[in-house]
């Protein structure tokens, strides 16, 4: 304090570059009332979303999927699932035993990095089919080709889609690391259908999810209401991106064709792409670190709120700060020497420098941080002074906390907003989450917890919120969705 008081009044130019440096860090700051200011728009701008059918910068896609009802635990049967998620692909069989409970059996595999861009819907799509081959050859045998019976599958597909139908749905863009731009407009349920095809094998994808519909279908099923009292209200992701779906009534949904509605339904499951909350910047915080990594994404000036927020870009946020103090003189001088200006490779390569390091760095209290110093040489190959430590250990906490307290917005606004639908039902409130950052940062769920009782959307009401994950939540929902395909 007595620094910041020296420099606030102080007037020599060294003391004017700290206080512009210090009012640059302030941009990082979220405060209640910030929080209160921004659900108020990201709810505006749901219903806008929800009015309009065309996509547009000023609001949310609010996308309907065609799920119209929430599961209650009963569904049985034998499902396959197929996920495309940000980084990993996996395939996987479940039983629902209709009890609440279900058997999985999976494999996973990374995708690899050079069918992500450089390449073609048709070579991604056919990694696809041959893993859902392959996963048969060794779990289902029986239905591998040239059998009768088929198995239904439901495909998580983790980006934004227009959906027509359950089993209808083009890519309107990707996102994330993903840049394959013959794919965009196509519909993926048939890319996907007609690579199995061309296999031979007895697979109907019968079903698209989003991971967070999937998510929030997963969770309601395995929510074994009696015991937990609470009630799902939303499925959401925080890992590589971020993204969440909630049950919403049709008379709000005023852009749906209600001819494509079966009858007697109520409500459906909006995906609600809150990635791109705010893509026009009107209440986001925006620091010039923000700007330069947008920059270097495929998807530029779009999915801004992600960007923020998810494990993809949380330790990008670190890496161009770092470069950035490098470049000013401020840091790593001593090894700029040693190596005559040149930085280690993780480090001066975008996208390399994983949230998974960022986590350790967070956490870090052993003396002199010398856990960091180990993490740091390992990961980075980068050498480092305590002192040097300790900034990046500050901006790591920077960073990650604002993604945590921005996290609670789009949570706060939907609770809120749903809160109507459940006037008469006394039970809590659940949502049901998935995702790296969401399971394994630590502090991240207690944080967003402490934003969205900031917002304090639940006022007025005795309920109360807890962060549930959902295991195998995308698979599962996908096999749920499968379920009610006809
Ligand atoms: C995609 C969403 C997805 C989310 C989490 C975002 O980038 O647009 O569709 O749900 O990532 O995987
Ligand atoms: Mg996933």
């Amino acid at each position: 304090k007595d620094f910041k008081n020296k420099v606030l009044n102080g007037e020599d130019d060294k003391l004017k570059a700290v206080k512009a440096e210090i009012s640059q860090w302030a941009d990082f700051a979220i405060d209640k009332q910030f929080l209160v200011g921004a659900t108020e728009q990201f709810v505006k701008s749901m219903d806008e979303g929800l009015k309009h059918s065309a996509s547009a910068k000023e609001y949310m896609p609010m996308i309907p999927t065609f799920v119209t009802g929430i599961p209650t635990g009963k569904e049985t049967g034998l499902y396959l699932a197929a996920d495309l998620g940000g980084t990993n692909f996996r395939v996987c069989s479940i039983k629902l035993n209709g009890d609440h409970t279900h058997e999985l059996k999976q494999s996973k595999f990374k995708i690899p990095l050079d069918l992500m861009k450089n390449s073609t819907a048709d070579a991604l799509f056919s990694y696809l089919a041959k893993k859902v081959e392959a996963f048969l050859d060794e779990h289902h045998k029986e239905y591998s080709a040239n059998t009768n019976g088929s198995l239904k599958l439901g495909f998580t597909f983790s980006f934004p889609v227009d959906q027509t139908a359950l089993n209808r749905g083009k890519l309107i863009r990707w996102t994330k690391g993903f840049d394959l731009p013959d794919c965009v407009n196509k519909d993926v349920v048939e890319l996907l259908q007609s690579h199995i095809d061309l296999l031979g094998v007895k697979v109907d994808v019968v079903a698209l999810a989003n991971d967070t519909v999937g998510t929030l279908l997963s969770r309601a099923y395995s929510n074994n209401e009696a015991k937990t009292h609470a009630n799902t209200v939303l499925g959401c992701i925080f890992g590589t991106g971020t993204n969440g779906a909630y049950f919403e009534k049709l008379s709000n949904i005023s852009k749906l064709d209600l001819t494509t509605v079966p009858k007697g339904a109520t409500g459906m499951v909006i995906n609600t792409e809150w990635g791109s909350f705010d893509n026009t910047l009107k209440v986001l915080p925006k620091t010039k670190y923000d700007d330069i990594v947008d920059k270097e994404t495929a998807n530029q000036g779009y999915h801004l709120f992600e960007k923020r927020i998810s494990g993809m870009f949380l330790g990008e946020l670190l890496r161009v700060i770092l470069i950035d103090l490098f470049e000013r003189g401020f840091i790593f001088t001593e090894l700029f020497e040693s190596r005559r200006g040149s930085l280690p490779h993780r480090l001066s390569e975008p996208w390399l420098l994983d949230s998974e390091v960022l986590s350790y760095l967070q956490i870090d209290d052993s003396t002199d941080l010398k856990m960091s110093q180990l993490v740091l040489e390992n990961h980075l190959r980068l050498p480092t002074t305590r002192e040097e430590r300790l900034v990046i250990q500050k901006i790591t906490q920077v960073v990650s906390h604002r993604a945590a307290y921005l996290s609670s917005i789009p949570i706060a606004a939907i609770v809120g907003r749903v809160k109507d639908q459940y006037k008469n039902d006394d039970r809590d409130f659940e949502i049901g989450c998935d995702g790296s950052v969401v399971e394994f940062y630590p502090g991240f769920q207690e944080k967003i917890l402490e934003a969205f009782n900031l917002i304090n959307p639940l006022e007025g009401t005795n309920k109360k919120l807890s962060l549930k994950i959902a295991k195998d939540g995308s698979g599962v929902g996908a096999a749920l969705c499968a379920s009610v395909a006809i």
